[in-house]
């Protein structure tokens, strides 16, 4: 609290991120949903090229040669591409553009109960009224659940976080068409883990209220560059447009434009990285359920995972710790009795597994 601080900042819940060790601490770090591998070569040929000359200039509003990547990529137009400072400001922008604030509406945004956490901090924030969706067995989202229900909008995160489980493009379709008024936010943070891959932009040309919002964090490798983008209708995007240019007209630098531009083009080096990343996530599941672990199967490169009987999440998450291995772990009801662990490469994921192994066969003597 502080006296200098308005209402808004004294009330405010900020979000809190997972834990980055400080620099030259060595640990096996699977808590934030980094990529263990590096971005695409062709970002480090960005860099050997760049004239650090243009740093002189502002960067394009737009982000021009990375909408255009990501519109031939995605076969949309430019024109329905935004770009900001990672998903999570896209996310912001349009929690600010898209949603009513309390005072000018009974309706709340619909969330499921158990998603990612920024999405409450974005509504406390903002002024939005929220209505939580419980899952259903398994910590499915149901689409039915979300039609019929009044809303001002409707965000999903697919695949879900910290759930790992995905829906299908016809549940997101129903979702649309069941509130034509409202703007339903689907954030693919995680989409191209999911095997089989879809994604919601297929559902762009008859879903005017749909928003698609990705990221160059997870399987680009890039969550240290802050570029996210949202693929959506032009009159969404306009809006997006005018959101920003209220706030900072620059949200993606020069040299940020131009890596992301390039690693969204080098397609094989994408599909690869996914690709090693699925398979190791295939082992830690098979290797983590013969140790007694109950999981849903992935569509993410996480994994949520209960410890078998008699072993508490929160000690196994301080256990592993203070083995140097990070994992992430929510105290929230419903969900504290989970760890939710990143897929690193294979000899880390090995070294995890080893780490578990002696924690399960330590509580089982003792
Ligand atoms: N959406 C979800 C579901 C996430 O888990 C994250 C990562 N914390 C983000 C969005 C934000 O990612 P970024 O800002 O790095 O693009």
């Amino acid at each position: 609290m502080s006296k200098f601080w308005n209402k808004k900042i004294n009330e405010a819940e900020p979000y809190v991120a997972g834990e980055q060790p400080k620099k030259g601490q060595k640990v096996i770090k699977l808590n934030t949903n980094e990529n263990p591998y590096p971005p695409s070569p062709m970002a480090r040929a960005v860099l050997r090229s760049f004239d650090v000359a243009d740093l002189r200039l502002y960067p394009d509003t737009n982000g021009t040669e990375f909408i255009d990547a990501v519109a031939q990529a995605e076969g949309v137009k430019p024109s329905q591409v935004f770009a900001g400072n990672g998903s999570d400001e896209v996310l912001a922008l349009c929690f600010q553009t898209f949603f009513e604030r309390e005072e000018n509406t009974d309706l709340s945004v619909l969330t499921p109960e158990f998603s990612y956490s920024f999405y409450p901090v974005f509504e406390k924030f903002y002024g939005i009224r929220s209505k939580k969706i419980p899952l259903r067995e398994g910590m499915v989202v149901d689409a039915e659940d979300y039609i019929g229900v009044p809303n001002c909008g409707i965000v999903i995160a697919n695949p879900n976080a910290p759930t790992s489980r995905s829906i299908s493009t016809e549940d997101i379709r129903k979702i649309c068409k069941g509130s034509p008024d409202s703007v339903v936010l689907i954030d693919e943070a995680y989409a191209e883990f999911a095997d089989p891959y879809e994604t919601a932009v297929s559902l762009l040309p008859e879903c005017p209220n749909l928003a698609v919002v990705r990221t160059t964090s997870k399987s680009y490798s890039l969550a240290g560059l802050r570029v996210g983008y949202a693929i959506a209708s032009e009159e969404l995007i306009e809006g997006l447009k005018r959101a920003r240019d209220s706030f900072n007209s620059y949200p993606t630098d020069r040299l940020a434009q131009k890596i992301a531009a390039a690693a969204v083009k080098d397609v094989k080096y994408h599909e690869e990285c996914i690709k090693k990343i699925v398979k190791t996530r295939t082992y830690t599941q098979n290797e983590l359920r013969a140790l007694g672990f109950e999981m849903p199967d992935s569509s993410a490169n996480f994994i949520f995972a209960r410890p078998p009987k008699g072993i508490d999440a929160e000690s196994l998450y301080i256990n592993l710790r203070a083995r140097g291995i990070l994992v992430r772990y929510f105290k929230t009801p419903g969900i504290n009795d989970r760890l939710r662990i990143t897929i690193g490469t294979d000899e880390e994921m090995q070294t995890f597994i080893a780490a578990v192994k002696e924690e399960v066969s330590n509580a089982k003597d003792s």
